[in-house]
């Protein structure tokens, strides 16, 4: 086994690695960017290097510093983790001529893997099932039109170069593959230097599948069974699962066994996972190989029992795979969401700033959390805005769906925006209960936004808790706790979302019984005044909910909901009743600039007659093209910017008469 290792990376997976290398008893060094001198990554190991400047194109994906980096400090081996340099060949190959063991499968492996058009023809031939499509680039609208035909509509624009969900487009018809093809060329080329776009069939109602394989050095292959990533954000991985809700024990062998022949094709070495989209049929289609250990590989630790840096250091020190196919069992049930500095409220737009309060959930045998920051660490532009990957485990499904909600509302982070709140609403829905899960959940559940309102079934909740918890905060009062004693029954008015709701609360030994009009609940409440959160059961189901004061009241978090509470007395409330509401503005003749970003188009003229569905403005945010259409159909009265202008959130675009 190796003596001293180097992480070629940062955050939650650097931190992850060195924590499985110190078990073993390795050595390790961290590097690190001017941004992250003081983060958890370098804190945590037994050397640091600074690499250079913030942006990663002159640290994190400079191999030259890293090798020179591993000359200074003899580090024998060197984990990439993922992105940055992790599925870069030359990168392991340089690392090879230096005498220095990439923990990560052979360079030619990577290569034939790296293009999607090149790895489609390789699986093909391994006798893998693939989308049906056509793998030679297109080049003009016409020709691209002329391929969508041959293979039906609808289809899917993909950069063969691709990663991340760049570069990919879908379309429905010739108009939607002409704007398509135009949109993933360009991502593709600002985001990869590579503007080769090819077409394949878009499956109906798709679930990711993927498959996690394991290669030793000596031709040992085995699968660890399936994740279902269906729960995705423009192509992106938000929730991940192990096992699938979807999946029968035959078609998770045939995906196994097809995961195992193009690993052995390509002379697969490490961990590595193979990407399945599977149809309502169950019929599976190969989409990629990533050669790399993949974000979500803690559901399938947790399921398996396996360590999968462990096995990848033990690969690369040419160790054997101690077992064969016939022992993997997954035992139970894990999923993990990926929690993000974003706000999901406002179209998911990136956040950036320091944690001023980052109080993570206590883990146990239920709960895993995977993170690179702690209290006090700053989110940074420069990198992923990932915060920390949030696992629950349980014995079936619903047992993990509790674990990792109720870890979720417990997760109190203040300085920045985050999607907590988004991550917890998504496992509270029936539908994911349910398991009925495609990767057009989320645009579907949330097809107008995610907004932290409470539903009319959440009502009552979220109105016992904040009554119990005022009564708690009155009970503090030295003179008041006599009084609340002694009475019968504790009366209350919640006014939330300008209604005014009447509560009776009564003090049984261990538990509230709650009066909500004509309903009974019976409350469960931790809490001490004063600290951020409470938790309980309600109606016997565990919860975890954020208390925050705010204004006169408080602001009450969890479950997807989230609002501000006013507890009043009977005879407040009456008084309360007569205060004048305060109108927001009317802006819904406005188009508004829901991200900052910049104008990269604006097709339309002064006095023009807009229908409904019509391409209003284009702004280029995050690598990404959005185009802004009409809602209504209407007559452009004002213009309040010029293309290449570098908008910022809620600008006015254009006035509508
Ligand atoms: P895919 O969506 O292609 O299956 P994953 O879901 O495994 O891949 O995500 C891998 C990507 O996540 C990387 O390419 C990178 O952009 C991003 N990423 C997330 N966290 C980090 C991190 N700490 N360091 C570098 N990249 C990260
Ligand atoms: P990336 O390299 O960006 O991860 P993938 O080819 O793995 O690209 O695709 C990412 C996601 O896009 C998939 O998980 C799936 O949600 C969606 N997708 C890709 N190809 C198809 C397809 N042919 N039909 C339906 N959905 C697709
Ligand atoms: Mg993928």
């Amino acid at each position: 086994m190796f003596k001293k290792i180097l992480v070629a990376n940062r955050g939650e997976i650097a931190c992850r690695i060195i924590r499985t290398a110190r078990h073993l008893g390795i050595k390790t060094v961290a590097v690190y960017s001017d941004a992250d001198q003081e983060a958890l990554h370098v804190r945590m190991a037994d050397e640091a290097i600074s690499i250079g400047p913030s942006p990663s194109t002159e640290s994190y994906l400079r191999a030259d510093k890293i090798i020179e980096a591993c000359r200074l400090t003899g580090a024998e081996a060197v984990h990439p983790g993922f992105g940055f340099l992790s599925e870069n060949a030359d990168f392991a190959t340089a690392l090879a001529d230096n005498g220095i063991i990439f923990i990560g499968p052979p360079p030619s492996a990577m290569a034939a893997m790296g293009d999607k058009i090149e790895s489609k023809k390789l699986a093909e031939k391994a006798g893998v099932s693939i989308v049906p499509g056509i793998l030679t680039p297109v080049t003009s609208a016409e020709e691209a039109i002329q391929q969508a035909k041959i293979i039906g509509y609808p289809i899917m624009l993909k950069a063969s170069a691709g990663g991340g969900g760049k570069g990919m487009r879908i379309a429905r018809d010739d108009q939607e593959t002409k704007e398509g093809l135009r949109a993933a060329m360009a991502e593709a080329l600002t985001a990869f230097g590579d503007d080769r776009v090819f077409i394949e069939k878009y499956i109906e109602e798709p679930r990711h599948i993927e498959i996690q394989v394991l290669a030793d050095q000596y031709g040992n292959t085995v699968h660890l069974g399936e994740r279902e990533c269906s729960i995705q954000r423009r192509h992106q991985k938000v929730i991940e699962e192990a096992p699938s809700p979807f999946l029968d024990d035959v078609t998770r062998e045939a995906m196994g066994q097809q995961a195992i022949a193009l690993a052995k094709a390509v002379g697969y070495v490490s961990a590595g996972t193979v990407e399945f989209i599977v149809d309502r049929q169950r019929k599976f289609y190969f989409l990629e190989m990533n050669t790399r250990l993949q974000v979500e590989h803690a559901v399938t630790e947790l399921v398996t029992g396996l360590d999968l840096v462990e096995q990848m250091f033990r690969i690369a020190a040419g160790e054997k795979i101690l077992f064969c196919q016939k022992d993997v069992m997954t035992k139970g049930w894990a999923i993990e969401a990926r929690l993000y500095a974003e706000d999901p409220v406002r179209g998911f737009m990136p956040s950036t700033g320091r944690l001023t309060r980052y109080l993570p959930p206590v883990t146990n045998s239920h709960i895993r959390i995977d993170t690179g920051v702690d209290e006090g660490s700053e989110i940074s532009m420069f990198y992923d805005p990932m915060v920390a990957k949030v696992c629950g485990f349980g014995k079936t499904r619903a047992d993990a769906i509790i674990a990792l909600r109720t870890a979720l509302d417990g997760f109190y982070i203040r300085g920045i925006k985050h999607n907590a709140n988004f991550l917890s609403s998504i496992l509270a829905s029936p539908r994911f209960h349910a398991g009925r899960l495609t990767t057009n959940f989320i645009a579907e559940e949330y097809a107008d936004g995610f907004s932290e309102k409470i539903t009319q079934d959440k009502e009552d909740f979220f109105v016992a808790i904040v009554a119990v918890l005022h009564t708690l905060k009155c009970m503090r009062g030295a003179v008041a706790i006599k009084s609340f004693l002694e009475l019968p029954a504790i009366e209350w008015v919640v006014k939330f979302n300008n209604k005014y709701l009447p509560v009776k609360l009564v003090r049984n030994e261990e538990h509230w019984s709650v009066f909500q009009q004509n309903r009974t609940h019976s409350l469960v409440l931790d809490w001490a005044p004063g600290t951020p959160l409470a938790s309980g059961s309600f109606d016997k189901t565990p919860f975890c909910i954020q208390v925050d004061y705010s204004n006169l009241g408080y602001f009450l978090s969890a479950q997807g909901g989230g609002a501000e509470f006013l507890v009043l007395t009977p005879k407040v409330a009456a008084l309360n009743k007569k205060m004048l509401i305060k109108q927001p503005p009317d802006t819904s003749k406005f188009l508004l600039a829901p991200m900052p970003g910049l104008l990269v188009n604006l097709p339309i003229r002064l006095g023009q007659n807009i229908k409904a569905g019509d391409e209003l403005a284009v702004i280029e945010a995050m690598k990404m093209e959005n185009v802004l259409r009409a809602v209504r159909d209407g007559i452009v009265k004002e213009i309040y910017v010029t293309q290449g202008d570098s908008l910022s959130v809620d600008q006015k675009i254009i006035e509508f008469a």
